[in-house]
């Protein structure tokens, strides 16, 4: 039986799969709640990717230069969790599209490739970013290396830059400039020291220093990127799902039954599921889970409205699930799931009730991953314990009704950085939070003058 399956070089798709040509979508609104032009978005990113972002093409081409790229560690390969499986005694079959071994670790260089040629190809010679746990800074870091003649700029969430050494070590070693956030590079920077000289800083802080260092070189020379959540990059991610159809043909696996992905913007979700969510909107029987944390329910709980991706409101208004710009969450160790806002191509997928959202306490998720790790053996992310801690339940699920169903899960990053949280974990020291419906719509409540989508 067949443990590992893999994809020749030559069997690596060479399209994307671009979601927005089978759902309704509504347009970002600008200020004054009319609909954003691609001009207004310039400044920002390069025109090519813009052009990504609002494009309703079903296939766009994969450029042969990305494509090599890509390949030092695409196809990834598909794994069958035998051990776990047996660890759980289900008669389910399990199998984990093994992300971690890109570079980086996780899935993010998937887009940071793409998103650094793109810029290359317009003339941009530096990008800016934000960073909180340090997984997008350095899958950045490393594409801007690979590509070259690019600088990479990061503004690194200062509690992070402090606590997390190891993530910054990366990012320079791939030549990558790695600020604490707040820095005294930008106004905003300065203003946020000036008041609050001890803040540990916040994604928010470091979004609009990361998008204020981009607007404001006078060559204009510099973009800003962002790792998550935007139309283009759902779409450099659905290589993941693509890839994976091809690899359970393979093994004679026409569908799975189950698709599952931790949810934190989006992006390696829609990776794995958008693909199968085509032929889902086709008739084909499979149900796509979201696993996102208790602390920080965005699609559980949060509403589907037009929020700011920001907490400075530097960006346009999304339609999307939120729990408001504002939204502080508690600090649990999977810090890329710790975001107020939600991908609108996954969110206008939630709302037609083409994928279930589910949330899992912090907990359950190390206990899942603690499993994964002592059987399957790959220590995971914390994030991806998310997803795995879905997968459990669905295969206890599938052992109670005794059916041998299919479940392929996203896994979305290696944890050998995050040890800290298992380390907590095993001390017993890990804390779940939970967040009253009171103080969620409090928040909401920011929004209430805000345009609503339809
Ligand atoms: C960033 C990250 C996530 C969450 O981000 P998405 O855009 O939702 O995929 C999940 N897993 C890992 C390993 C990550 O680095």
């Amino acid at each position: 039986m067949q443990k590992k399956i893999f994809l020749d070089e030559s069997e690596m798709p060479r399209q994307w799969y671009n979601l927005a040509a089978d759902i309704k979508m509504q347009p970002p609104l600008g200020p004054g709640g009319k609909p954003i032009s691609a001009d207004m978005l310039a400044p920002v990113f390069p025109m090519n990717l813009i052009e990504q972002e609002v494009s309703t093409d079903r296939w766009i081409d994969i450029p042969e230069e990305i494509q090599g790229l890509l390949k030092i560690w695409r196809p990834s390969p598909l794994i069958r969790a035998f051990e776990l499986e047996k660890a759980l005694g289900t008669p389910a079959k399990i199998f984990y599209k093994n992300e971690s071994v890109s570079p980086a670790g996780s899935h993010k260089p998937n887009t940071a490739i793409p998103q650094a040629w793109y810029n290359k190809q317009f003339g941009i010679k530096r990008i800016t970013t934000e960073t909180g746990a340090g997984q997008w800074g350095s899958a950045l870091a490393f594409a801007c290396s690979l590509i070259g003649g690019i600088e990479c700029k990061i503004f690194m969430v200062r509690v992070s830059y402090e606590q997390k050494p190891f993530r910054q070590m990366l990012m320079n070693t791939w030549g990558g400039k790695c600020v604490s956030s707040p820095s005294n590079e930008t106004a905003a920077g300065r203003a946020v020291l000036a008041a609050f000289p001890d803040t540990p800083g916040s994604l928010g802080i470091a979004i609009s220093e990361a998008i204020e260092a981009a607007v404001t070189d006078p060559t204009g020379e510099t973009r800003y990127a962002l790792g998550s959540v935007l139309n283009h990059v759902m779409l450099h991610q659905t290589i993941i799902g693509l890839e994976t159809k091809k690899q359970l043909a393979k093994v004679g696996i026409k569908k799975p039954d189950i698709v599952i992905g931790c949810c934190g913007g989006g992006s390696n979700f829609a990776g794995l599921a958008f693909p199968f969510l085509y032929d889902k909107i086709n008739g084909a029987d499979i149900e796509l889970i979201g696993a996102e944390p208790y602390s920080c329910p965005t699609l559980t709980k949060g509403s589907f409205i037009y929020d700011h991706g920001d907490i400075a409101r530097m960006t346009p208004l999304l339609p999307m699930y939120s729990l408001g710009h504002n939204f502080i969450p508690a600090p649990i160790h999977a810090g890329g799931l710790r975001y107020h806002g939600m991908s609108p191509l996954v969110s206008a997928a939630v709302r037609e009730n083409l994928v279930t959202p589910i949330a899992i306490h912090q907990s359950e998720c190390f206990a899942a991953g603690m499993l994964f790790a002592r059987t399957e053996g790959i220590v995971p992310a914390p994030e991806t314990n998310h997803a795995i801690a879905a997968t459990i339940r669905e295969a206890n699920k599938a052992t109670l009704e005794g059916k041998e169903k299919t479940i392929v899960f996203n896994f979305s990053g290696h944890g050998l950085m995050d040890l800290v949280g298992y380390d907590k974990y095993l001390r017993g020291e890990l804390s779940d939070y939970e967040l009253s419906d009171a103080e969620i719509l409090g928040n909401l409540e920011q929004m209430k003058d805000y345009p609503k989508p339809n």
